[in-house]
Order: C-alpha cells, then sequence, then structure tokens
C-alpha cells in the first residue's frame, strides 16, 4: 500500500510526509506524545495514521488466511488518497487502485462552530474500505450485480470487520465493559449475554461514528441495536444493502458475545460472584480475535458467485469443524441460533449440521499432476474438465479457473491444515426468450425477448494436503430447478433495481452506493 495526498477538490498533489523509515528496525511514532489538536490537524499524522489501519487489517487477513493477499485490481500496490476530496464519502475504487477518503465540515455545535473532519482519522471507515478492497482481491466476482444478499455481504463484512478487529484490543473491551474503573474485580451479573449487549456493544454503538454518520450513515450502530426475531430478510426496507448488511453484522456481534461467555464459564469466580476483570478483558479480545479469524478464513469456503447470507454460514461452520471437530466451545451452536435469530438457515445444500457436504465421490486424477494443480489455472481446469460430470457442471456456456490459492491454517491444537482453493466460473450468455424457452426459466414478463442476459456459476474447490478433492462448493449454472429458481430471482432483482440497464460500472460502484446511503448526493452535486 502507498499513501498518495492528491486533493481531487483542490487539484493538488502534496508532498509525501517525511517520517522516520521503519526498514531499519523499530518504527518509533513521532506523534506518540503530540496533542489532540495536532493530531487532527497534521495531515502527516492523517496519513500515518491511514496507512497503519489499513496495513493492520491487511496484516490481519493474512495472517488468518495463510497467504500473502492479492488486490482485486492490477498491480501490486493500492493507493490511499487520504484527503482526496471535500465531500463526507470514503470509498474503493478498482478500476483506479485506490482508496478514497474524503473531509467535511462537520455540523455547527451549540456555539455555531463548525471543524473539519477527516474520514481518514476514523478507524470504522478505513477498517471498511480496506476490507472491501481485500474482498476483492479474495473474490472479484462479488462486486457484479447478483442477489441483495451479495452486495449485502461485502457492506456487511466490512463492518463485522471493523468492530471486531477494536474488540480484539483489549483497552477498547475494558472501556466499553465498564470504563476505566481501576477495579480489580467484575461482578458475575454483568457478564451474561444481554448485560454485555447492553453494555459493550451499545456504549461502544454510542460512541461510534457521531461525526461519520455523513460517511457511514451510522450503519455499526443501527446494525448493533437490531433487536433479533423479526422476519428481516423479507421486509422491503432490507432489501438495500447496505441495510441488509446490518442482519449480518448483528449476527456476528451477538455470536460474539455468546462466545465470549462460553469461554467465560471456564474461569472461576475470585471471591462470591465476582472474577478477574482483566481475565474477562483478555478472554473478551480473545473471543473477537477467533471470530475474526474464523469471518475471514470462511471466504474461502464461500462459492464465487452468486454468495447468500445462507452460503457464508455454512462457510463459517465448515471452518469451525475444520480445526475443532467436537465443537466443544459451542462456537458452532452458537453462530447456528444467532444467525436463525436474524431469519439466516445455513444452505439447503449442506450437511445436517449446516456445514457444507464433504466430497465423497470418485475423481479422476491420472490426468492432471498432483504438483501443478496447487498453483495453475490450466492444470485446474484440466481437472474441472475431466470431472466435469461428477462435478455437475454441464457443457453450456464457457468455463474459466480465476484463481488457484495456497492456504495454511494452524488449528488450536498446534496441527496445521494445508489445504488448495481453487475457483472456477461458468459464464451463459443468452437471450430472455431462449431462457425462458429452453430452460424454463422464470424471467420477469418485461424483460424483452431479445434482450441478451449474462448468467454465472461456479464453485471453490477445496483440494486437501494430497492434493484430493475434499469440498465442492457452488452455485451451478442451470443444474436443477434450485439454480433455476436462484436465476430467476437473480433477474428479478437485477430488473427492478434497473442493473440490468446499466453497464457494469465498477469504479462508480461504491462512490454512488455509499453517497446514496449517506444522502448527500445534493450537497455533493
Ligand atoms: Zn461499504
Amino acid at each position: 500500500m502507498a499513501v498518495v495526498d492528491y486533493d481531487v477538490t483542490a487539484n493538488a498533489l502534496y508532498c509525501p510526509a517525511d517520517l522516520p523509515s521503519g526498514l531499519e528496525g523499530e518504527y518509533r511514532d513521532p506523534f506518540q506524545d503530540a496533542p489532540d489538536e495536532t493530531l487532527l490537524s497534521d495531515p502527516r499524522f492523517h496519513a500515518q495514521n491511514v496507512y497503519a489501519i489499513a496495513m493492520r487489517i491487511l496484516a490481519r487477513f493474512e495472517f488468518a488466511l495463510g497467504r500473502r493477499v492479492q488486490w482485486g485490481c492490477e498491480g501490486h500496490q493500492l493507493n490511499i488518497l487520504p484527503h482526496a476530496f471535500a465531500e463526507p464519502n470514503a470509498f474503493y475504487s478498482r478500476d483506479n487502485r485506490s482508496l478514497y477518503f474524503g473531509y467535511f465540515e462537520s455540523f455547527p455545535d451549540k456555539q455555531d462552530q463548525t471543524h473539519t473532519v477527516f474520514s481518514c482519522l476514523s478507524h470504522d471507515v478505513v477498517a471498511h474500505e480496506t476490507t472491501h478492497a481485500i474482498l476483492d482481491g479474495l473474490r472479484s466476482r462479488y462486486l457484479e450485480p447478483s442477489s441483495p444478499d451479495q452486495g449485502a455481504f461485502h457492506e456487511g463484512l466490512a463492518d463485522a470487520v471493523a468492530l471486531l478487529s477494536v474488540f480484539a484490543l483489549p483497552d477498547v473491551v475494558g472501556a466499553a465493559l465498564d470504563g476505566a474503573t481501576g477495579a480489580a474485580l467484575i461482578d458475575q451479573a454483568l457478564l451474561e449475554k444481554d448485560q454485555l449487549a447492553n453494555s459493550v456493544l451499545f456504549r461502544l454503538a454510542d460512541e461510534m461514528g457521531q461525526e461519520m454518520s455523513g460517511v457511514r450513515g451510522c450503519a455499526l450502530r443501527h446494525s448493533i441495536r437490531l433487536s433479533p426475531g423479526k422476519d428481516y430478510k423479507n421486509d422491503p426496507e432490507f432489501q438495500e444493502v447496505h441495510k441488509r448488511g446490518e442482519l449480518l453484522v448483528a449476527a456476528m456481534m451477538r455470536s460474539f458475545l455468546d462466545i465470549w461467555v462460553s469461554r467465560l464459564k471456564r474461569i472461576g469466580t475470585i471471591v462470591d460472584g465476582k472474577k478477574d476483570r482483566s481475565l474477562v478483558i483478555e478472554e473478551g479480545a480473545r473471543a473477537a480475535d477467533h471470530l475474526l479469524t474464523m469471518a475471514i478464513r470462511a471466504i474461502d469456503y464461500c462459492p464465487p458467485v452468486d454468495l447468500s447470507f445462507s452460503d457464508y454460514l455454512s462457510a463459517l461452520l465448515t471452518v469451525d469443524r475444520e480445526v475443532v471437530p467436537d465443537d466443544r466451545y459451542g462456537y458452532r451452536e452458537a453462530l447456528l441460533s444467532n444467525f436463525r435469530d436474524f431469519g439466516i438457515d445455513p444452505s439447503a445444500r449442506a450437511d445436517i449440521d449446516g456445514s457444507w457436504l464433504r466430497c465423497d465421490d470418485e475423481m479422476i486424477y491420472s490426468r492432471t499432476h498432483f504438483d501443478s494443480m496447487l498453483r495453475d489455472n490450466e492444470e485446474v481446469f484440466r481437472f474441472v474438465w475431466e470431472n466435469r460430470k461428477a462435478l455437475n457442471i454441464g457443457d453450456i456456456g464457457y468455463i474459466e479457473v480465476q484463481s488457484v490459492r495456497p492456504s495454511v491454517r494452524i488449528a488450536p491444537d498446534g496441527f496445521v491444515l494445508r489445504e488448495t482453493i481453487a475457483e472456477y466460473v461458468q459464464v451463459l450468455t443468452v437471450t430472455a426468450g431462449e431462457l425462458r424457452q429452453d430452460f424454463k426459466v422464470d424471467v420477469p414478463d418485461d424483460i424483452e425477448f431479445w434482450r441478451s442476459l449474462r448468467l454465472l456459476g461456479g464453485g471453490t474447490l477445496v483440494f486437501d494436503e494430497y492434493g484430493q478433492l475434499k469440498y465442492q462448493i457452488a452455485n451451478h449454472l442451470l443444474k436443477d430447478r434450485g439454480d433455476k429458481r436462484r436465476q430467476g430471482d437473480r433477474l428479478a432483482y437485477l430488473w427492478r433495481q434497473g442493473f440490468l440497464d446499466r453497464k457494469n460500472d465498477r469504479a462508480g460502484y461504491f462512490a454512488a452506493l455509499h453517497l446514496a446511503r449517506s444522502g448527500v448526493s445534493e450537497r455533493a452535486g
């Protein structure tokens, strides 16, 4: 990553900040003792801050996945523009290989004073946008218009990573739990799930992003305050991707509380009903960190196209089953019940326990080379083609192997789990008329018969350390009635949203999305 201090509004490129290089060893933070006014106003601190948060998030992904992460854009470096424009907006642009952070005047305070707010200083905003960029590198098709869940996943994951990465800092957990009390013990009564939701989550929510509401539309606060148990998924309000993303965040954060409570059960009390406060905080930070690792690893177990929240839940359950087969900590139970509370069930294609079915079919390995399969797209294509019957890939459209990546994970017992993750995508372009007649897909009536439509199918192949196929996690093109329904629903959704009329403008996608949410398009224009 590289910080480029270019301001589009002022059309000015500022000199790079002159900060002591960290190449020779420890980096000494020149702002360690600087007063708040300096931090708020010094552009060199802005550069250091935005770089540090973005790099920390990137390092967190690389740690969880056990490999270097590629960007979704061309080149190996992503530009970060900390003072990109005078607008309450921040976004990732694949086409420009950049993260943009705007600045703007705050609302007047009681004395009618305003001040400049820099979005590059907000942890939530920087972590959120960096996650968009990293996820785009891991699953490039998720930026294409699909179901409401897929767009919402980009937003929900970005917020969940922002929140969990904050909770992984013990100081933050302590401050949110009971403030800086200085007490050594904490009452057990404060450590029940509902109590923790009211204290830890809501306290953080109130702190978060007051000034950033223009940029981020208070999504983090809303999602934490969503009460479980309603039919959100069919609520018209929750068809919009940011709103829908809140469901994922809510389910994740409540799972975090359950995991924390379950870890606390294993800590004894010191005196009657009281626990060691620092241990409680440490367990909270660990629970957040653990869930963050799971949330990131689960991306490897998601289908490459038309992702649904149910697919992601099954992926999370599979990740956990891979490293802790007996669920002795009750994490899978926590995920299942919290996602269900927000109307999200595991995928219908999953095993009885909600995680993905293991692949038991006989595959042909004799015509592919084990060694090349670990890194070569062409070799994996050969494997897919040889096994297209067993893999249920019909021969319509064309197939493209998008990526082959190694993955190394360390289980809690110290054992190393090595896997290879490959993604293939199947693309079919047909007219609406053909789709209705030849494939019996229920295409919305008002889509003209001559209109050319592009359908996607695809799967993620997970190979074990011996090169044997362990999982095929797929949303097939048009294999069965379920696929035809999915394709029909997707087309109906895209048609209603107006996506089928627009050209696929990725550069403008996040900018427009974020402006739409913050409701500042008039101000910006
Ligand atoms: Zn976003």
